[in-house]
């Protein structure tokens, strides 16, 4: 069988950096020296695909192609939730509760203050 080494790569095995993804006359083959993995036979184009990702090509070792993202690393950031801020009820002004005769200007009477919410969202 007339197999050649077409290709080198990291086995996922040992860890072995440059082992061999060889071309046979049937498919494309993962063959590692270091632990002697004679690895995935890929015969369909998405099998070759498969194994040819990050795979360097013989004769240019140190320019190792770049390998594209997985899939799951593209998950979406989570939508940024606006953190809800607690109304705080403003003081009722010390004006608002003199008589009317203190302002020439009558003020309507301030709603009344909400409940002051306690502890939970006051740190
Ligand atoms: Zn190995």
């Amino acid at each position: 069988m007339a197999s050649k080494i077409v290709g080198r790569r990291a086995c996922p095995w040992c860890g072995f950096e440059h082992a061999h993804v060889k071309e046979s006359d049937k498919c494309l083959y993962f063959y590692c020296p270091g632990c002697g993995t004679n690895g995935p036979h890929a015969r369909t184009e998405a099998q070759r695909a498969n194994m040819a990702r990050g795979m360097r090509p013989e004769g240019s070792q140190h320019a190792p192609t770049p390998t594209p993202a997985p899939p799951a690393a593209k998950a979406a950031p989570a939508p940024a939730v606006p953190t809800p801020t607690p109304p705080r009820p403003t003081p009722a002004p010390a004006a608002a509760k003199a008589p009317a005769e203190a302002t020439p200007t009558p003020t309507p009477a301030p709603a009344p203050a909400a409940p002051r919410r306690v502890g939970f969202f006051q740190f």
